[in-house]
């Protein structure tokens, strides 16, 4: 029998750029035994500039011009970790992300793209839409968008545009395009003495004759010099009205690269060698907009950025199996090819220049080919058998277990005595009040003594659902926290039980600081504190909770499970779906920002609705979750009980309805169909929606019973409280099983 891989080496990807989108490809059709890949990036979708000016135009879909990043790292086998990273420390090799702790890599790339210079304009940062992040200019292009469309008048309406470069004059054209048929007039401002600087004349002519057939006025040898609200100065004193100001200057930098100590240029921009290595540090590589390769400096295109990538991948590989690294030489000349707006496009490639339809087609063409390859994802290769990194890449580094050892079990899979004190010792100093330190404790641990009344306990575990380990942290500890809070209880101490995969110390403990300050995040939230735990290795990752708590109301009342009266309106406090839709997400059937929505869902803690519960006086309340909506009620109405269910009222998961009418199930969803004999379908229900009854959710919300009276207050202070899905969905009936009806009948 193989002994399961252990895990060594963390290469942390950093933005999720067009050149780390294809290595990341590259890497995962030949996975390397031990290697732990993390990309970080702000959204679960990145735009692929070659067809950014056609989205705007209308050409194309947000889909077609966009990559889904977490589906991508699904296919691939690589944790995606959605957050900003802010800060790097090469000499700790840490990573400081934005809202949330940091983490370390042993090898780490930066794919962070450039934005528009705004900084040496006074005004423009508050006054103009950079033209990226891409995802701020498609929300204000379509808040114009829709603007323009809803405005009656005939009165002018001016949108400018600053920076005469290929990207200022695609979007002027796109936009100008896409409003032909509206009385908007067009901008264009540009510093230089003449725009597309770089061009042959022959091409820039074409554009320039583009540019005055969409209306677009061109502005050259014309520097903005501030920027006031509704209103640009020119370094010459003039001032020129606008609505709506788009800023596509040159490229800058982010920050925080030159405030890591590694060696930039004059501009901010991390200098990498040949290699796409920082010549300080040769475990931090650098490719796209955001490198300047020293010797072989290129302007800022998606072009060099996608040519970087099989050396990328490559050099990666070959620095953590310690093998020699190959040299990358950008070409010298590009072809650009600049749409025109109106499916016409012109190419440039040196002092050759095409205009016309067939450009754009073939422009086309090559946008969605290089598309086409994140869509249909090939199968993988075997991890088994393939090149095994060296451990800590390149660094010698213990790990746990003799090569080709089976890992023991018993006690001999505990993680080990210092990866846990470490852990343990970062964790205490960042939570002091909720975290017991290392050796803090002894053989059991005492539970807080609150109030006077009843102890309460509950257990809950997860297997992994995301491979983010913070967020998965936050969600186990959300899901067992929900126990209680359904029992009407505040918690007061936790003990964790964590499984993690075999790996070596120094991953070990990693794995278990990002997974516990995730739990720590939300339990500090709720004054419950970790008194304790045990922590094993195994074939995959688990983490769960014992809980213990207290009653909420201070004569010691809890929130019973059944005791519900005929009449009584049921209330579902958060959305349904997150059962198919992470079997969508495994089978990498689910769009990244639906996942990211479920994600969201599952980090609402229920303990307002708790509160609110007991407040409005709830006849009983229960979570939901393995089991499916249905499968609890069942639960909640006890043996004289039934339920009417208006299945139109269940408030669902963005995506969830069309994953369960594409027939997308968790494997929980057939145990859980055999509630089905309790219910009677009235004519024409939806059966997606049905299907819904059955989902197993993770981190549910809560299904809480109340007086038909207080049902709608209830129902109003949820929302207000930030349950913004929570839904009447049914009431409760009397029920005899002796006259042989359905218990739970659904509309
Ligand atoms: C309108 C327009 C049209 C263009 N058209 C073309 C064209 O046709 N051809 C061409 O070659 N070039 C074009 N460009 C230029 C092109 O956009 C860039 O050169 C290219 O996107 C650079 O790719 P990249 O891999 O460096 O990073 P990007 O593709 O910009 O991606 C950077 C990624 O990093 C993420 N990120 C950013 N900051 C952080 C952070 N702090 N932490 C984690 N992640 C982060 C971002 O969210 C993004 O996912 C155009 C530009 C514009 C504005």
């Amino acid at each position: 029998m193989q002994p399961p891989a252990e895990l060594r080496s963390d290469l942390v990807l950093v933005g999720g750029g067009h050149t780390h989108a294809l290595a990341l490809r590259m890497l995962a059709m030949r996975p390397l035994t031990g290697l732990r890949i993390t990309l970080v990036s702000p959204a679960s979708h990145t735009p692929y500039s070659g067809m950014l000016p056609g989205l705007v135009a209308g050409h194309y879909t947000f889909e077609e011009t966009h990559i889904d990043l977490a589906r991508l790292c699904q296919w691939a086998g690589v944790r995606f970790i959605e957050a900003e990273v802010t800060a790097l420390d090469p000499a700790a090799r840490r990573l400081a992300l934005a809202g949330r702790p940091d983490i370390a890599y042993d090898l780490v790339s930066i794919d962070i793209g450039s934005g528009p210079e705004m900084d040496s304009v006074p005004g423009a940062r508050e006054h103009a839409v950079p033209v990226k992040p891409v995802a701020g200019l498609w929300q204000r292009w379509r808040n114009l968008h829709q603007r323009v469309l809803e405005r009656s008048g005939e009165e002018a309406y001016r949108i400018a545009v600053v920076g005469g470069g290929a990207g200022g004059v695609e979007l002027s054209l796109a936009m100008a395009h896409r409003l032909a048929d509206r009385p908007v007039g067009f901008d264009l401002w540009c510093g230089g003495a003449q725009i597309l600087q770089g061009y042959n004349p022959r091409a820039r002519a074409a554009v320039q004759a583009a540019l005055e057939r969409h209306g677009v006025a061109v502005h050259t040898a014309s520097r903005v010099a501030r920027v006031e609200p509704g209103c640009l100065q020119l370094e010459d004193g003039t001032r020129h009205p606008f609505a709506e100001l788009f800023w596509c200057t040159g490229a800058a930098a982010a920050p925080w690269i030159a405030a890591s100590g590694l060696s930039t240029d004059d501009g901010g921009f991390l200098a990498v060698r040949d290699t796409l290595q920082s010549p300080d540090d040769d475990r931090v590589f650098g490719a796209g907009d955001i490198a300047v390769q020293l010797d072989h400096p290129r302007p800022k295109a998606g072009v060099f950025a996608v040519r970087q990538a099989p050396a990328l991948a490559q050099n990666l590989r070959a620095r953590l199996l310690g093998r020699p690294l190959r040299e990358h030489r950008p070409q010298r000349r590009f072809l650009s090819l600049v749409s025109l707006g109106d499916r016409r496009a012109t190419a440039d490639k040196g002092p050759f220049s095409l205009t016309g339809a067939w450009v754009w087609r073939w422009k086309d063409r090559i946008d969605r080919q290089f598309m086409a390859q994140f869509r249909a994802l090939p199968a993988r290769m075997a991890r088994e058998g393939g090149d095994e990194v060296m451990a800590r890449a390149g660094a010698p580094g213990p790990t746990t277990a003799a090569a080709g050892q089976m890992p023991c079990g018993g006690c001999g899979a505990k993680v080990g005595a210092d990866a846990l004190a470490a852990a343990l010792d970062r964790l205490s100093r960042d939570f002091p009040e909720h975290c017991a330190g290392p050796g803090a404790g002894d053989d059991a641990v005492p539970i807080p003594a609150g109030r006077s009344g009843a102890l309460l306990q509950s257990i809950d575990l997860l297997r992994e659902l995301v491979a983010d380990p913070w967020v998965m942290g936050r969600i186990a500890a959300n899901h067992a926290l929900s126990d209680l809070y359904a029992c009407g209880a505040r918690p007061l101490s936790a003990l964790a039980a964590v499984v993690l995969p075999f790996a070596s110390p120094g991953l070990l403990q990693r794995e278990l600081e990002q997974l516990l300050a995730g739990a720590l995040h939300e339990f500090a939230a709720v004054e419950c504190r970790l008194a304790g735990g045990h922590s094993m290795q195994g074939g995959e990752l688990a983490i769960g909770f014992v809980i213990n708590g207290q009653p909420m109301r201070p004569d010691g009342r809890l929130l019973p499970k059944r005791g519900l009266a005929p009449g009584d309106r049921l209330l579902l406090t958060k959305p349904l779906g997150t059962g198919t839709l992470f079997a969508a997400h495994m089978q990498q059937r689910a769009d990244g920002r639906a996942i990211r929505a479920a994600i969201d869902m599952m980090l609402v803690s229920n303990s307002s609705a708790a509160e609110l519960a007991l407040t409005f006086n709830a006849g009983a309340a229960t979570d939901v979750t393995g089991f499916g909506l249905l499968g609890h009620l069942l639960e909640m109405l006890g043996a004289d009980r039934g339920a009417r269910l208006d299945l139109a009222r269940l408030p669902l998961l963005e995506g969830a309805l069309a994953g369960m009418s594409a027939g997308t199930l968790s494997t929980m969803h057939a145990a859980n169909t055999l509630a089905e004999r309790a219910l009677q379908r009235g004519d024409a229900v939806d059966e997606g929606r049905l299907q819904m009854l059955f989902d197993p959710q993770t981190s549910g919300g809560l299904l809480i019973g109340v007086a038909a009276d207080r049902a709608v207050e209830l129902q109003r202070a949820l929302v207000q409280a930030g349950y913004g899905a929570a839904a009447i969905i049914g009431e409760v009936t009397r029920y005899d099983p002796m006259n042989g009806a359905a218990r739970v009948r659904c509309q």
